[in-house]
């Protein structure tokens, strides 16, 4: 296979300001994305966010009604999506079930003349890729899941485009199975050095295959970044809340300076967070919703010695996950909170104690309240 690695500063994709309306409602509203060459790129969000009518504006099973498509620097807007130099493996795998694996695979190659030598090598090339050699003959009747999507993703493979598009390709698959395939789709990836778009509504998956993610929301890009910026430095409320878990405080700032911002939480907390960036609102009484993450929360029985962003509470919930436990802590302010902890052996059980929440003051961040909705 020879889909050449080639510079990660060149664009593959690029959407500029693309709209897609169905009757009055706008699927996809004014987005802007540029995907490099050889980057796994995920688009993540909720379902009806618009996602899958991204990927078939891309594909071209769908015509953009504003805005420019383009893809190796080509405009595609009007490229029937046979023509356009991309593959989509779906989450119904579409495979043809009166074929048998090899046939499946040869089916699309079978269109482009090619002579009996040249088919025969690229399919027994794809077959190798998703390691099926072994079951060429069998009907996807007779394959699991897992393989089925084997099937599809080499199906995809064997045209050897510069782009694959993936539509929630793991989605039917159950959980041991799914981390099984994202392991190989993260290394035919790396193999292939080519271009992979994937649409997921599951943010750990998104997170840990790709190289960089667009969070979607009601058919807009809230943020685009690496897993690690998207996590760590969310960008709205929304995201912080959609990728992993989060507590969100609704509050006003009282007071700013360099370094730190100082919230009034709408149920009277004090809240202290440290500047990540100077994108955080610093107006006094400015809106805002201070988010921290429930594995950043440490949880005591005694009063800690710091005071500053400890808060008094009751114990309320406990769930045992295993390696980890969850609690959920009712503040005297009226506030649920959520902490995750490693699991230590030393579980609490009881519920109704009193109990102090904690954090520091650099793993919180403020987020502009217009964002969360
Ligand atoms: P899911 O994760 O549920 O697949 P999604 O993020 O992929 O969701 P889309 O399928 O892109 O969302 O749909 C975006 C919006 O556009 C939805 O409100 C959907 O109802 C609407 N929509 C999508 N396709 C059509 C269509 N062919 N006709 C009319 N409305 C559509």
């Amino acid at each position: 296979y020879t889909g050449g690695k080639v510079g990660a500063s060149l664009l593959d994709v690029e959407l500029q300001n693309v709209y897609k309306f169905f009757h009055q409602e706008l699927a996809v509203n004014g987005i802007d994305v540029n995907i490099r060459r050889g980057e796994f790129f995920s688009i993540l969000g909720p379902s009806g966010c618009g996602k899958t009518t991204t990927l078939r504006l891309i594909a071209g099973f769908e015509r953009a009604d504003a805005g420019k498509i383009l893809i190796q620097g080509e405009q595609m807007n009007r490229v029937p999506p046979y023509r356009r130099p991309v593959n989509t493996v779906f989450q119904s795998y579409a495979l043809f079930n009166h074929l048998n694996v090899w046939d499946n695979i040869a089916f699309g190659l079978r269109l482009q003349k090619l002579s009996r030598v040249e088919l025969n090598s690229r399919v027994e090339a794809a077959l190798k890729l998703v390691k099926m050699e072994t079951m060429r003959s069998r009907f996807p009747t007779q394959l699991s899941g897992g393989q089925q999507q084997r099937v599809a993703l080499a199906r995809a493979l064997v045209n050897r485009p510069a782009v694959v598009l993936l539509d929630e390709p793991l989605a039917a698959l159950d959980l041991k199975l799914r981390q099984e395939m994202q392991v190989e789709l993260s290394n035919l990836h790396q193999n292939l050095g080519v271009t992979f778009i994937f649409v997921t509504h599951d943010q750990k998956e998104a997170l840990s295959l790709s190289d960089r993610i667009a969070v979607m929301h009601r058919g807009k890009i809230e943020q685009i970044g690496s897993p690690k910026e998207i996590y760590e430095h969310p960008s709205t409320a929304f995201v912080a809340d959609f990728i992993g878990d989060t507590n969100l405080l609704a509050g006003k700032i009282a007071h700013s300076d360099r370094s730190t911002l100082q919230v009034d939480s709408h149920k009277g907390l004090k809240i202290v967070v440290q500047r990540h960036d100077y994108t955080e609102p610093t107006a006094t009484s400015a809106p805002v919703m201070v988010s921290v993450r429930p594995e950043k929360i440490e949880l005591s029985l005694e009063r800690p010695t710091i005071r500053t962003n400890c808060f008094a509470g009751k114990l309320l919930h406990v769930m045992y996950l295993g390696t980890h436990v969850h609690y959920l802590v009712k503040l005297d302010s009226g506030d649920r909170i959520k902490v995750l902890q490693p699991n230590t052996g030393n579980t609490l059980s009881d519920t109704d104690i009193p109990i102090y929440v904690r954090w520091a003051t650099r793993d919180c961040i403020a987020l502009k309240a217009s964002g969360s909705e």
